[in-house]
């Protein structure tokens, strides 16, 4: 799935995508500071939660997704993200190992929606079943649903190993597959 990243005008086309994640993922991407000018020459940011688009564009260069695989709507999105990508990187332990939404993997969905919805319920407690997506029987990481090919770890990736990774991106350079163990 990995090919070269770096288009002909030295720009990459970049997304990022939140799923079953808490944003901290996104917030350690905007604590690379100053450096996110530095970023912005290179990078054309095409998709994220700051990028007022309906549809997630074709031709992505690096997509950065944040979170677990845990609803239908996640699963459906990864798929279109993964077949637009030509790089796809896991950024954070939510992502690459399940972590923080796989905590409810051990209880099963009933018992979840009870606790969230009826037990914990103050006003009109019921379990919403239209407006919000339904969940899947476990979170997943992103690995198990589409071919990952870059893996940043850390709940949150420290800003300096995001824009390391980054940059060797930008260099026309996949980043060393080890990197996803330091
Ligand atoms: S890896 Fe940590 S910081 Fe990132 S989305 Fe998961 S819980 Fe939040």
């Amino acid at each position: 799935m990995s090919t070269n990243p770096t288009p002909a005008n030295g720009k990459i086309r970049l997304a990022t995508v939140w799923l079953d994640g808490c944003s901290g993922c996104h917030m350690s991407l905007l604590d690379t500071d100053e450096r996110l000018i530095e970023l912005a020459k290179r990078v054309e940011v095409v998709w994220g939660p700051l990028v007022d688009m309906k549809e997630f564009p074709e031709n992505v260069d690096v997509t950065l997704v944040e979170g677990a695989v845990s609803s239908e709507e996640d699963l459906h999105r990864i798929a279109l993200v993964r077949s637009r990508s030509k790089i796809l990187v896991s950024l954070g332990d939510c992502a690459i190992t399940g972590n923080v939404p796989a905590m409810r993997n051990k209880f099963g969905v009933d018992a979840i929606l009870r606790r969230g919805y009826l037990e914990n319920g103050t006003l009109d407690a019921t379990i919403p079943r239209q407006v919000i997506p339904a969940l899947l029987p476990n979170a997943r990481p992103v690995h198990e649903l589409a071919p990952v090919d870059v893996f940043i770890p850390g709940c949150p990736p420290s800003a300096d190993l995001i824009f390391s990774v980054l940059s060797e991106l930008l260099e026309g350079r996949m980043p060393n597959p080890a990197a996803k163990f330091g």
